[in-house]
């Protein structure tokens, strides 16, 4: 259990001004011909991952290839069991390919350290999950700062800012001493994406974020995090089920038995 030793009180934040949740004016995204011949963020080469072996082995992704570029917003689609949670792990280093390539800018993961992959993972990638994975005992304001405790790059001051600015980014500013159990879904989805977002990621990962949610408050998280990650340039790669959003993204990426579809 976290003893709370080194979290930073919400007493010491720096009393905000509220701002109201309703996005800012979203910069216009570049088309897929637009960024056509910049390096991408991440690339997925030929990438399968099997589980299992012999008659029972499952082949959850079965030859993907994917390019996602700085401040793109993909919505990743298909039916349950077709590998969507797999390719976003694969993706954010979580897990291994069995064959194929994944690279991070200019780094092949396979050739990485644990240690390396997960300081890509701590510096430059931020997750959002299905129930949000939010600590139960630590606070919002706690959730948030958590993360940002292992990054030797980010001093006291400049963290503290943060995770006041993550707080009224979000909409959580007064609801910052509250525990995960004592939100609604709506709000623990909006301080999960408070968390991945403090850290100034690159690309966000969000494992179906709006699944648990009613359409009215799942549209609000989805709008919330596409004008947010704009704000911060952060990429986003997002399973979802929710026409909404596949809607609002541009590019759709759609998944059937581990194999991409034409789209
Ligand atoms: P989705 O997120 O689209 O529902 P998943 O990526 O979770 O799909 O799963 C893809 C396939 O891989 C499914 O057939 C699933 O049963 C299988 N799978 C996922 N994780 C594991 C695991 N840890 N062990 C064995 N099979 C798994
Ligand atoms: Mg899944």
């Amino acid at each position: 259990m976290w003893n709370g030793g080194s979290i930073t009180t919400a007493a010491t934040f720096p009393s905000p001004t509220f701002s109201d949740v309703a996005p800012r004016a979203v910069p216009a995204r570049k088309t897929l011909g637009e960024v056509e011949g910049l390096a991408p963020l991440i690339a997925a080469k030929s990438v399968v991952r099997r589980y299992g072996s012999g008659p029972a082995v499952c082949t959850a992704l079965d030859g993907i290839s994917l390019a996602i570029q700085s401040g793109q917003f993909i919505a990743l689609t298909g039916p349950s069991g077709s590998g969507k949670s797999t390719l976003l792990n694969v993706l954010g280093g979580l897990d291994r390919t069995d064959a194929g390539e994944v690279w991070f800018e200019d780094r092949e993961l396979s050739t990485l350290s644990d240690a390396e992959i997960s300081n890509i993972r701590l510096h430059r990638i931020g997750f959002v999950f299905q129930d949000g994975h939010l600590v139960p005992v630590l606070s919002v304001a706690e959730n948030i700062e958590l993360p940002l405790l292992f990054r030797q790059d980010i001093a006291r001051t400049e963290r503290n800012q943060r995770v006041a600015q993550a707080m009224r980014d979000v909409g959580l500013w007064d609801k910052r001493h509250r525990r995960p159990d004592e939100l609604s879904g709506g709000e623990r989805q909006r301080a999960s994406l408070a968390r991945a977002l403090g850290g100034r990621p690159s690309v966000v990962l969000a494992d179906e974020p709006t699944a648990n949610l009613d359409q009215h408050t799942g549209a609000a998280v989805i709008r919330l995090m596409r004008a947010l990650c704009a704000r911060y340039g952060s990429a986003v790669v997002c399973a979802t089920h929710d026409g909404q959003l596949t809607s609002c993204a541009d590019q759709v990426v759609r998944l059937s038995d581990g194999r991409m579809m034409p789209s």
